[in-house]
């Protein structure tokens, strides 16, 4: 049994790895870890988030459940997001949001807004749009 990646299942060795997929996809079984391929390679050290990085948790209020997003990307209200820090690790919708005490639907890069959060946060937490 040819050895294969273990996180996609590549193909790492024998002629479908030689023929197809390093020619044609440029694959080859990662310099870091051998039991990956280069492509999983990156993906493996930015963990498991899928989606993107759009800011991150700069202020937490306890007492009304609202953490302060500082914004590197777009954000609007209906979106999927993923709060992920030392101890914070789960996914919601947003439900609302605002920005200098006033509601709004949409937050741009650069914005402080403030969401309704489902569970505590902490100032540093990544927030990933997903
Ligand atoms: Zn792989």
């Amino acid at each position: 049994m040819a050895k294969r990646c273990g996180r996609c299942g590549v193909p790492l060795e024998g002629i479908v790895y030689k023929f197809v997929v390093s020619t044609i996809f440029g694959i080859r079984p990662s310099e870091k870890d051998p039991k990956v391929c280069n492509k999983c390679e990156g993906a493996q050290a930015r963990g498991i988030i899928k989606g993107k990085e759009i800011g991150k948790i700069e202020h937490y209020y306890g007492h009304l459940s609202v953490g302060i997003i500082e914004l590197s990307a777009a954000l609007k209200v209906g979106d999927k997001i993923h709060i992920k820090g030392h101890t914070s690790d789960f996914k919601q919708d947003i439900v609302s949001m605002q920005l200098d005490h006033q509601n709004v639907s949409e937050g741009k890069s650069g914005d402080l807004v403030g969401v309704k959060v489902s569970q505590k946060v902490h100032p540093g937490d990544k927030v990933y749009k997903i």
